[in-house]
């Protein structure tokens, strides 16, 4: 089974993922890389740039949000997309933001370390004048200590883990997959820590009635390995119920004003900071790039490639923003086909990212 996942790393060549198409964005297709959340670029107005090079997972965590990995019900396709296209699309936001000191953050629906090029992107994406840190989102299944060497010498600020129990049985359980070693995932953590300029922050995610003392338990480790060396330590995150998202056995859903008030609570029984704001890293508003559709406006579009969920289709408008922007189509209907030409309606436009229904 390892061996399956460097290969979903290391072969980006492979027509599937996981039985499911790869859509080589800018190898097999040309698309915009703005306005699907599935891959390419997100704008939320802020100095912070959040960058998906790739959308797939090795793991089937019983709690994903976004419905990644091998045990997917909803996905029917998977992407992938070249360092140099990252690049020339961040360049262009990071000038949008002026004197901003810009941070990009590889976060992804899938899992980033699965992108075989992951340091030279950090390296490209470091050597843009007004981008300071490049951090990334992981939950470390597929880290090694090399890997790890070689995402610190290309420039990596911040690793972002998620590490949801320090139990193996648990870990292997929680992450619905049988090969994945919570053990060595510390390991390689307390080497990046003790020997790259690479900070770590702890991000479990708390599943209420599942894992709570796990959770304190991984404050606790962080603690003694010393995590937040010049970011915060720690950004525990609450499990929210998602539409496509898996929603595991037994959790006992809370309220964010309950999921603060525990925080504040943990706060004091562990001496550590754990409710924090988008001033402790430093984000703050800044120019993004216009919305080019207002909801309720219809657009013709040309579909080019199969959505990341079931019923979705990847569009482009026809026209001058040809290039601009991707917007997905969901399509109950089963009409559409790639090379279709067709109406749409947009019902979301938020942050650049577009959805629609054919009219
Ligand atoms: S590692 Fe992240 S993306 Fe992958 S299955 Fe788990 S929660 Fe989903």
């Amino acid at each position: 089974m390892v061996g399956n996942v460097v290969k979903y790393g290391c072969v980006p060549s492979a027509k599937k993922v996981m039985g499911r198409p790869l859509v080589r964005v800018g190898v097999d297709i040309d698309l915009p890389l703005m306005g699907c959340i599935a891959f390419g670029v997100i704008d939320r107005g802020t100095n912070l740039i959040q960058v998906r090079p790739v959308s797939y997972c090795p793991l089937s965590c019983i709690f994903c949000s976004t419905d990644a990995g091998p045990k997917s019900r909803w996905r029917r396709a998977e992407y992938y997309v070249p360092p140099d296209l990252i690049v020339e699309w961040v360049k262009a936001l990071a000038k949008l933001k002026g004197p901003h000191p810009v941070e990009t953050h590889i976060d992804t629906v899938g899992e980033p370390l699965t992108y075989y090029p992951l340091p030279d992107l950090i390296q490209e994406l470091k050597s843009i004048p007004n981008v300071k840190v490049v951090s990334m989102q992981t939950h470390g299944s597929v880290l090694t200590i090399r890997y790890a060497s070689r995402l610190a010498a290309a420039g990596l600020n911040r690793i972002n883990l998620s590490i949801d129990t320090l139990d193996p049985e648990k870990a292997r359980y929680l992450q619905g997959t049988d090969w994945y070693d919570v053990r060595k995932v510390m390991e390689v953590t307390e080497w990046i820590l003790r020997n790259t300029e690479t900070d770590v922050m702890l991000a479990p995610l708390l599943l209420p009635g599942i894992n709570d003392e796990d959770v304190e338990e991984v404050i606790e480790w962080g603690k003694r390995i010393g995590v937040g060396k010049r970011y915060p330590g720690y950004g525990v995150q609450i499990y929210l119920r998602h539409k496509h998202g898996r929603k595991p056995k037994g959790i006992k859903l809370m309220t964010i004003k309950q999921f603060h008030k525990l925080l504040k609570h943990w706060e004091a029984k562990h001496g550590v900071k754990l409710i924090l704001s988008e001033e402790d890293f430093g984000i703050r508003p800044a120019p993004a790039p216009p919305i080019l559709f207002r909801v309720g406006q219809r657009v013709k579009v040309r579909v080019r490639a199969p959505g990341w969920l079931r019923n979705e289709w990847l569009a482009t408008p026809v026209g001058r923003f040809e290039g601009a922007r991707t917007i997905t189509v969901i399509d109950t209907g089963n009409a559409l086909e790639v090379g279709s030409k067709v109406t749409v309606r947009i019902t979301h436009n938020k942050h650049n990212i577009y959805l629609s229904v054919p009219t």
